[in-house]
């Protein structure tokens, strides 16, 4: 077993979107940093960022209903929906600048126009849906969309979910032209080989075991080379555990005051894909639905085409469901394992508090292939068996931390950076909105960790960002011009165009 010391300016820990994201970012602001990943696995994008582990929806609020809340008065808050909308006008304009400066190509590997969908059923259902549509159609981020309760017209959207369809309950649904689908396991990947042409270190097959601070202000990394079986010590000035569900346990070992009390709970998930092209090419639309009532955000039922290796497909899902492993490659002891003194009574206080949803997500895992054909049948009345499999999807570990509004041990479904006071190490926990929103996250690490750099850095960012730092509503003319510059660059431009 040998002992190999090395130093360097970044160590990124994971090869998932937001290593790949914050590597790239790095790399256009400081070109002479020197940078190394670590990954456990054998390759980029495996985990919860790969293309068969996430839904691929590009999230700006076009159709997800849980990112606009219905008041007591019956209006709807549209803060949330606003918020995400310009966090994916932040990703899309990152990687048109990528794809216009020829760091990456042929976009249309990892993004599609895609039409976005709320469908709902039920009078109360569609008089929300409906003050949804009023709250949010006249906002400019949100130009294009359209409501309809009239049957024929929905058939025309959805006739995959139309036909057959007998009963007399109301149905309603928003569409609107300006939605995708996005591959982030292709963009991961996508990312790392540019990061590599820029001598990014990226070492596979390397799992770090342990983090701690040097007496001289650098952090010590344990690295197991799972080729050689050695044990490895790398150093760095700066750490960004970007290990996914693994981040949890990475920075409870950095011992950062931060990270304590603290907790995870992991969610798994599994998607239904067709199997018949006939029944594939009838759908060309992402739909969400409306969660069941009880059930957590992350299990809203969507009907998706997606656009996996080139191939069009359509996935149904996800069915949430309750595994202790952090990752889906992980172990059936990282939940206890993340049991520590500090977050012992967090823990308890989240077990007590979220009974009703282990017992949910329990009674998911147990559905059999009819019962969650029976789900799917509430979209696609003729759905057959024989078409659709199984895929297990990716894990997300949701945050449990005490806070003033919820009290002791309250879950939270958003992402969260947490950093060290001094910014020489940060994590990201948590797994919403996502991988969609993985530019603006790490713009927010960087100014968090980067104090001192960040104005210097800022011209370069409005270049790559031109938003950056700016409302878009606020500037309803460049939402326009960033509607047209990315529609081109990503090749989103017909449907995006035409709204503008
Ligand atoms: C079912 C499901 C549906 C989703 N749908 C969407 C969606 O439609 N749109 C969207 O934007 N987002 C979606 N998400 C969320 C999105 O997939 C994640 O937010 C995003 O992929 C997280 O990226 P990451 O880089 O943080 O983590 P990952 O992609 O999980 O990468 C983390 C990497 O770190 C590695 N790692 C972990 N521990 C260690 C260690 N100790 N040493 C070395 N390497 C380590 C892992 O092997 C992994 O490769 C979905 C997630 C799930 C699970």
């Amino acid at each position: 077993m040998s002992d190999r010391q090395t130093e360097t300016d970044v160590i990124l820990i994971g090869a998932g979107i937001m290593s790949a994201t914050l590597g790239t970012l790095l790399k256009e602001l400081v070109p002479d940093w020197n940078i190394t990943v670590f990954e456990k696995l054998a390759t980029a994008g495996e985990e919860s960022s790969n293309e068969w582990n996430n839904a691929g929806t590009g999230h700006s609020a076009l159709c997800e209903l849980n990112y606009t809340v219905e008041k007591p008065d019956g209006t709807v808050d549209i803060s949330k929906a606003i918020k995400i909308n310009e966090e994916f006008q932040v990703s899309k304009q990152f990687w048109s600048y990528l794809v216009n400066s020829n760091l990456i190509r042929n976009p249309q590997d990892f993004i599609r126009p895609l039409p976005h969908l709320s469908l709902v059923q039920g009078e109360k259902n569609v008089t929300f849906l409906k003050n949804r549509y009023e709250a949010l159609s006249n906002n400019p981020l949100f130009q294009g969309m359209e409501f309809s309760d009239d049957p024929k017209k929905l058939m025309e959207w959805i006739p995959l979910i139309m036909n057959g369809r007998n009963s007399n309950e109301a149905i309603a649904a928003t569409r609107i032209e300006s939605g995708t689908d996005v591959n982030f396991g292709a963009l991961t990947r996508m990312l790392f080989d540019h990061l590599k042409d820029k001598n990014v270190d990226v070492k596979y097959k390397h799992s770090v075991e342990d983090i701690k601070r040097t007496s001289d202000g650098l952090w010590e990394l344990k690295v197991w080379n799972m080729d050689t079986g050695n044990i490895e010590r790398h150093t760095a000035k700066f750490v960004f555990i970007g290990g996914g569900g693994g981040s949890l346990p990475l920075l409870q070992k950095s011992g950062i005051p931060e990270g304590k009390h603290i907790g995870g709970f992991p969610v798994s998930g599994l998607f239904m894909v067709c199997t018949n092209p006939e029944v594939i090419e009838q759908h060309h639309a992402k739909v969400y639905g409306k969660a069941k009532v009880g059930a957590p955000p992350m299990s809203v039922p969507h009907l998706d085409t997606r656009f996996i290796d080139n191939k069009k497909t359509l996935l149904f899902g996800p069915f949430a469901g309750f595994s202790p492993k952090f990752l889906k490659t992980g172990s059936m002891f990282d939940l206890l394992g993340s049991v520590k003194p500090d977050n012992v009574f967090t823990m308890l206080a989240a077990g007590a508090k979220n009974v009703p949803l282990t017992k949910y997500l329990i009674q998911q895992v147990m559905l059999s292939k009819e019962q969650r054909m029976e789900e799917l049948r509430e979209f696609i009345p003729n759905a057959k068996s024989e078409d659709w499999d199984i895929v297990v999807a990716g894990q997300r570990v949701q945050v449990i931390k005490d806070t003033e509004a919820g009290g002791k041990g309250t879950l939270q479904f958003g992402t969260e950076v947490i950093s060290a006071a001094d910014g020489s190490i940060a994590a990201l926990l948590g797994a919403s909105p996502g991988a969609s929103t993985a530019v603006s996250v790490m713009l927010e690490l960087i100014k968090k960790c980067f104090p001192e750099q960040i104005q210097e850095w800022e011209p370069k960012i409005k270049e790559m960002i031109p938003s950056y730092g700016v409302s878009l509503l606020k500037n309803p003319e460049l939402i326009e011009e960033i509607h047209t510059s990315t529609g081109r660059a990503l090749g989103l431009s017909s449907p995006e165009l035409a709204l503008v």
